[in-house]
């Protein structure tokens, strides 16, 4: 009997160190600080270089304690003396190699062959902390870069704030008060009623687990006054509860702005049709007295109303000159007028441009002829349609022979063409007086001219270019001019689209 109560003893004490043996925490027993017992757990712990668990009995525990936890260890030590056994302690431990790791034990008083000795239980928890260490990081970067966000920030539960950043409180707070004031209070506070429907269906939404776009509420600030803000907010974990996170801005000054200068476009565009209506009117009324003007003059000029003397004559024809450059001129601001009333207004149909460009070469060549001048065209073959006002187009292409014709003295104007993407590139070259950099980009203002005397002489009104630029632009083409400079001749440019609108 007695004989099995002790191989029962031994089975048990076999059980237990094998149960220790096997642990995957370091166990180690030390008497008077000296190691007497280490599993091979602890062994691995402590020792870098795989030392076995023999390598470290006999061994002062101390050797493996930092030195600024060796004061907490004697205490430790002392209060296990007394028979205490202590709970989870942190320490750092020296390895066999120099190097440090953490580590958390519990150690207790034992009787190890025959002798008080301690035994502890320690766990590596380099890793642990290293996560820990970086989780707390990661939330102070996050805490810092939330508090010094520009934005307003604020985190809310149940409709009761819970957190706001600086920003926020500047945003909300009208009278200077910390993001503290705004703790405890329900958000419904600071957001105009119209908007508590809209904000309970974002809510919602944020319920059923979705982040919220941004919306547009309207504030209430703490002085009654209301701001604009656009927000997005967020489901989130707050202390561990589920929480509302919102982001906002305070829009109110864009919003006015952009409300300014919607007025101003209105108000621009209110301007520009009265003026137009203006300039149409003006050009009826002028219109009218002109046409019987110009056929007295012409009745004059042709006899019909008695024979005229030289100087009559003469005086009659400078008459008929200036009648007709005043017909011009109203009929360009009647052109401008109507175009700038937009595209609506063009008649479209598909137009052989070649062919166009071909005809009014044949109007104006009597007129080169006279002044001794060439004209030229150089026109690929296949040029393609363009989708147009003939009428408006004719305009644009006699005003740039036209002024060829009235800027150039010797030499001639070449006109070519080719496709160039999904456009016709049309080039009119002349040998003229040639432009300056300065006045290439106006020459397209309304009465611009370059020399107004010198035009006075060649005739022209200033406009004839402005209403080239409208019909091109409004055919989503593109009109420019080039020139080496003064007598360097211009070439004028124009790209349409093929089978354009
Ligand atoms: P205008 O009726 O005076 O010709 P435009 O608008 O057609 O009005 O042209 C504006 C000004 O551009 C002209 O007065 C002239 O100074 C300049 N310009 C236009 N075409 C040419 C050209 N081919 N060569 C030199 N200057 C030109």
């Amino acid at each position: 009997m007695k004989y099995s109560k002790n191989e029962e003893l031994r089975a048990s004490e076999e059980r237990y160190r094998s149960l220790v043996e096997l642990s995957p925490d370091g166990i180690a027993v030390y008497s008077d600080a000296v190691f007497v017992y280490v599993n091979a757990a602890a062994a691995r712990i402590i020792g870098a270089k795989g030392e076995m668990a023999e390598y470290f009995i006999g061994k002062s525990v101390m050797e493996f304690v930092r030195s600024d936890y060796r004061d907490l260890f004697k205490e430790q030590l002392r209060q296990i003396q007394e028979g205490k056994t202590l709970g989870l302690t942190h320490y750092v431990f020296i390895r066999t190699d120099g190097s440090e790791i953490d580590g958390e034990g519990v150690a207790a008083p034992v009787t190890y062959g025959g002798k008080p000795a301690v035994q502890t239980v320690i766990r590596d928890i380099t890793e642990r902390k290293r996560m820990e260490d970086a989780l707390r990081d990661s939330e102070k970067r996050y805490r810092s870069l939330v508090e010094q966000s520009p934005d307003g920030i604020a985190v809310y539960s149940d409709r009761i704030v819970l957190y706001v950043n600086s920003a926020a409180a500047c945003i909300i707070g009208a009278k200077g008060e910390n993001p503290e004031y705004f703790i405890g209070k329900s958000v419904m506070g600071f957001i105009h009623p119209d908007y508590w429907e809209l904000l309970e269906e974002r809510l919602q939404q944020i319920q059923e687990g979705s982040t919220v776009g941004l919306t547009n509420y309207v504030f209430v600030r703490t002085d009654g006054t209301e701001i604009d803000v656009e927000a997005t907010s967020a489901p989130i974990i707050y202390e561990g509860k589920p929480a509302v996170q919102a982001v906002f801005r305070d829009i109110t000054e864009q919003k006015r702005i952009e409300k300014a200068r919607e007025e101003l476009v209105f108000r621009l565009q209110e301007i520009d049709s009265i003026r137009n209506e203006f300039i149409a009117l003006a050009a009826h009324e002028l219109r009218t007295p002109l046409t019987p003007i110009r056929g007295i003059v012409d009745l004059l000029c042709a006899g019909r109303l008695g024979i005229l003397t030289n100087k009559q004559e003469e005086m009659l024809r400078v008459a008929r000159v200036q009648s007709e450059r005043l017909q011009n001129l109203i009929d360009d601001m009647v052109d401008l007028s109507m175009l700038q009333g937009g595209l609506s207004k063009l008649c479209l149909a598909l137009i052989d441009m070649a062919g166009l460009i071909e005809e009014r070469i044949a109007f104006f060549r009597d007129s080169f002829d006279k002044k001794g001048l060439y004209l030229r065209s150089e026109l690929k073959e296949g040029l393609g349609l363009v989708c147009g006002d003939r009428q408006q187009l004719i305009k644009v292409i006699d005003n740039i022979l036209d002024n060829a014709l009235k800027f150039t003295d010797k030499g001639g104007l070449k006109i070519r063409a080719g496709q160039e993407n999904e456009m016709i590139r049309f080039e009119f070259s002349d040998t003229g007086i040639g432009l300056e950099q300065d006045h290439l980009e106006r020459i397209f203002d309304p009465f611009y001219q370059v020399e107004p005397t010198l035009t006075r002489v060649r005739g022209g009104t200033g406009l004839g270019l402005t209403v080239a630029r409208y019909v091109v632009e409004a055919h989503r083409g593109k009109i420019w001019a080039e020139s080496a400079g003064l007598d360097q001749g211009s070439t004028f440019y124009m790209l349409l689209p093929i089978e354009c609108l």
